[in-house]
């Protein structure tokens, strides 16, 4: 990609609410772009980013078996009736009625309506085990959407469920999700933890969650060196407002308890699986004839926060000068930065060589051939936080040799023109 032909527009100041890394640094790279609170639009850089995640996401999940599908993100209330969630659910719901004054919600994750796809679809145990997921826009009236796609209203979730004759399958698709989960974060390159969890509004017997390490979590999370790992919140109350004191007073070093020593860490939470039982299928009737009997199935239901996610890499890769995006995620493979091409043609011959080198081997190259200064090239090279920044120059053309400056460290090296695919 040409930077003459993107669309990519950088600021030098970040927007005045903004209090997350993230936030302001998403919004400064052109990534997003607010519409109302809590409501974004996703520009070209960023939409990039989101897709590799969703790519990585459903390759993931494929491999696991488990079966794409797209439901309705509008939802009949007469559904959430059934379960009794729209009074559980609260304010967080957002409802409206259509012409016929019949009411509708934008739904906010999607239990409701895989039961009811497959109280239809499912007839035998021989149609189980399965797993369904989507990757699709959901909608929560957050109380206080801030952050800015971190905790957005409207957001990109994965959401998956699986169905079983029994809780021993249950527990094994359970298991497998979580492995699952392991090779999604693992491929995307974060620090992160998996804890025990709330189950909160969605219920059901167990769940753990998978949170980003950074300092900026909303989440606390604590855990000793051996067997027990839990978000705060499901701590007993006393140690649990021990702990909170100590936070306040920014004191992050290990506390004895119970559980033995404990670590306080902050967390993101980006993905969240639980054991659901039979909590919506027992109230909406989803059941397969079994050994003569009707057997209510044993669900399970597994979250990934897919925008959320490009928020959380960005809070743990950046720098004073912008974001390093880890390889997997990261919007172009390399920056192409050519120096004075337009007083010098030999600089504009070369960079326009290696750009086509480059992505005739399939290599993303983002080249900067805007006639800007240097600064600019290398202010908004650093801001958008490709893994590599490939400089194109007439000295490095005497020499025959190509200069690499690595984002991460900001370490320069010169390497022949032939070593240069090598580093991808
Ligand atoms: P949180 O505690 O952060 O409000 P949650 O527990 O309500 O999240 P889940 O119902 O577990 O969320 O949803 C699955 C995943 O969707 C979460 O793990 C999170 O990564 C993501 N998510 C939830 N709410 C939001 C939001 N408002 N904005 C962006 N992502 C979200
Ligand atoms: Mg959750």
């Amino acid at each position: 990609m040409k930077a003459s032909s993107f669309h990519y527009k950088t600021l030098k100041e970040a927007p005045k609410d903004a209090e997350l890394v993230s936030h302001k640094l998403m919004v400064r790279a052109n990534m997003i772009k607010p519409l109302a609170s809590g409501i974004y639009s996703w520009l070209p850089l960023g939409l990039k980013i989101l897709n590799k995640v969703e790519e990585i996401i459903r390759k993931n999940m494929n491999e696991y078996g488990c079966l794409e599908v797209l439901m309705p993100m509008v939802q009949p209330k007469s559904l959430w009736d059934e379960t009794g969630r729209s009074e559980m659910m609260g304010q967080e719901l957002l409802g409206f009625s259509d012409r016929n004054d019949r009411k509708f919600y934008l739904g906010p994750t999607h239990e409701e309506v895989i039961t009811d796809i497959c109280r239809q679809e499912l007839q035998s145990h021989k149609d189980l085990p399965k797993t369904f997921y989507q990757i699709q826009t959901k909608f929560r009236d957050e109380i206080r959407p801030r952050f800015g796609i971190m905790r957005g209203r409207e957001f990109l979730m994965k959401d998956a469920y699986s169905f079983d004759i029994d809780e021993n399958g249950m527990n094994k698709s359970y298991a497998a999700m979580k492995e699952c989960y392991k090779k999604i974060f693992d491929e995307i390159g974060f620090d992160y933890k998996i804890v025990k969890a709330d189950s909160g509004a969605i219920g059901g017997n167990m769940s753990e969650e998978f949170h980003v390490l950074a300092n900026s979590g909303e989440d606390t999370l604590v855990f000793n060196e051996k067997d027990f790992s839990s978000n705060l919140e499901l701590l007993e109350e006393d140690l649990k407002k021990q702990i909170e004191d100590k936070i306040n007073n920014n004191d992050f070093s290990d506390i004895e308890s119970k559980h033995g020593k404990l670590s306080i860490m902050k967390g993101i939470e980006v993905g969240h699986i639980f054991e659901l039982g039979n909590k919506y299928s027992e109230s909406m009737g989803l059941s397969v004839q079994y050994n003569n009997v009707q057997k209510i199935l044993e669900m399970g239901c597994y979250g990934i926060g897919v925008s959320r996610i490009v928020a959380a890499t960005i809070e743990q890769n950046h720098d004073d000068h912008g974001i390093i995006f880890p390889r997997s995620i990261s919007p172009f493979d390399c920056s192409l930065i050519s120096i004075n091409e337009n007083k010098s043609n030999k600089v504009k011959e070369k960079s326009l060589e290696i750009y086509n080198l480059l992505i005739t081997n399939n290599i993303e190259v983002f080249y900067d051939d805007r006639d800007v200064s240097l600064g600019v090239k290398f202010s908004d090279a650093n801001l958008m936080g490709n893994p590599y920044q490939i400089v194109i120059s007439e000295g490095n053309i005497q020499e025959n040799l190509i200069e690499v400056i690595d984002r991460r460290d900001q370490l320069k090296s010169k390497i022949k023109e032939t070593e240069l695919l090598g580093l991808f």
